[in-house]
């Protein structure tokens, strides 16, 4: 510790009681996404509390995105504080909702429950303990420094969980993410208290369907089987296109080590007669199949482009439809995300790191996510790059059961994010 982090550091300790305190409060409104439940809830009792704190407070509904509907409408909240002159503006994002419990807890996954100097519950580490943490340390920044520049933004977010399109990419298309208005985002991500996460790596879901002509099972050469057209896919894939992507390795430093290359998932297949309805005893019907669909989900890297993603995968169905003569095949796209990665030298980046050695003595990790965050909102809407993901917890606590948060991590993690304030907006 350096003597003039004495002041700040002090003002975040006196604040223990409370980021327990305001952790179990979030924690027990349960924010579950889907549906989507108690978003204006959450957003209400975190504007009351940070209007308490001398921000500023602005509920937001995200009106006609994506899962927007009177019976669970899209609720978010942005909380600002002014400085005393101009300068930039720090903006914490956490989403608010939360996945489903699950099976297998020995907690109440909405009490908050401190044991052990854990606070148990759904969102404890993803991730109400981050948002709790950043508040804090905005908190206490400015209670030790109230003559700083520029400004600090925290906002609450809706349905990240589920891609994010009711919270950061809707706040994002309205502006709130403009590189004027805004100049670093912290994400308070569980990513681990000395990890700087970057950025994550590229998407694409699409569905292949094969085409075939539907028989009399008992007669197979008289019809077409889509099924058997889409086993000569698979063994393609299996084949050629597993140990291709193997092969291509990243720059990024993904983890775990496994997705640091560019990978493919068949998320699910389904081919000739649909599945009988429940209840239903009888016996299937002797078909040929003459439909056959996979979806591909397909991770890429930064080093690849989208295009070429895209095209290899005609390319292999082309291979495959040069030994078939009968082989016809659609691709249909479901959804795509661009990789991003926030360079080392960004303003954000260089202060997160000075300030993680400063807390913890020891250099950060830098990694990539493996899956995507809201980040890809404030990079591609919000044309701003200069954007991580920084926050207490363990990510492989998240979506469990017993989901915890470490009470000294997440003073750390306040200490780290005061510090970076400190950084950026005093002179
Ligand atoms: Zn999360």
């Amino acid at each position: 510790m350096q003597p003039d982090d004495a002041p700040l550091f002090a003002q975040i300790d006196a604040r223990r009681a409370a980021l327990i305190e305001l952790t179990q409060s979030l924690i027990r409104i349960p924010t579950l996404n889907p549906p989507g439940q108690n978003y204006r809830e959450i957003c209400e009792f975190l504007a009351g509390y940070l209007q308490n704190a001398g921000f500023t407070v602005q509920l937001l509904r995200a009106t006609g995105a994506i899962a927007d509907s009177e019976s669970h409408p899209r609720w978010n909240l942005l909380a600002r504080r002014e400085g005393t002159r101009p300068g930039d503006c720090v903006h914490f994002n956490g989403h608010h909702d939360v996945v489903t419990v699950g099976h297998g807890w020995t907690t109440d996954p909405f009490g908050g429950e401190v044991k052990d100097g854990r606070i148990y519950g759904r969102g404890a580490c993803d991730m109400k303990g981050g948002i709790a943490t950043a508040i804090i340390a905005a908190e206490a920044f400015v209670a030790a420094h109230p003559d700083f520049g520029g400004a600090i933004e925290v906002s609450a977010t809706a349905d990240e969980e589920s891609g994010g399109y009711g919270g950061v990419a809707w706040m994002a298309e309205q502006g709130y993410f403009a590189p004027d208005r805004v100049q670093h985002v912290i994400i308070p991500e569980p990513l681990n208290k000395d990890r700087i996460c970057l950025g994550h790596r590229g998407v694409w879901w699409a569905e292949i369907e094969t085409k075939g002509r539907i028989a009399h099972g008992s007669m197979p050469f008289l019809g077409d089987s889509a099924i058997r057209h889409m086993g000569a896919v698979l063994a393609e894939i299996e084949e050629v296109l597993y140990p291709l992507l193997a092969g291509r390795r990243t720059a990024m430093p993904v983890v775990p080590e496994g997705a640091r290359s560019s990978t493919l998932n068949v998320n699910a297949i389904h081919g000739g007669e649909p599945e009988p309805p429940a209840g239903y005893t009888g016996l299937p019907a002797p078909l040929v199949a003459d439909r056959c669909r996979i979806t591909i989900d397909r991770r890429f890297l930064i080093e690849e482009e989208i295009g070429a993603v895209k095209a290899e995968i005609v390319a292999l169905m082309d291979r495959v439809q040069a030994g078939r003569p009968s082989f016809r095949y659609e691709i249909r796209d479901l959804f795509e995300v661009q990789p991003v990665m926030t360079d080392r030298e960004a303003p954000i980046v260089r202060s997160t790191a000075a300030a993680i050695e400063r807390v913890l003595a020891r250099q950060p990790d830098y990694v990539v996510s493996p899956g995507t965050y809201d980040q890809k909102h404030i990079d591609r809407i919000g044309r701003l790059k200069n954007c991580i993901a920084y926050g207490p917890g363990i990510l492989d606590l998240a979506h469990q059961p017993d989901e915890w948060i470490g009470i000294d991590d997440m003073m750390d993690s306040a200490r780290v994010m005061a510090l970076v304030l400190a950084e950026l907006l005093l002179d």
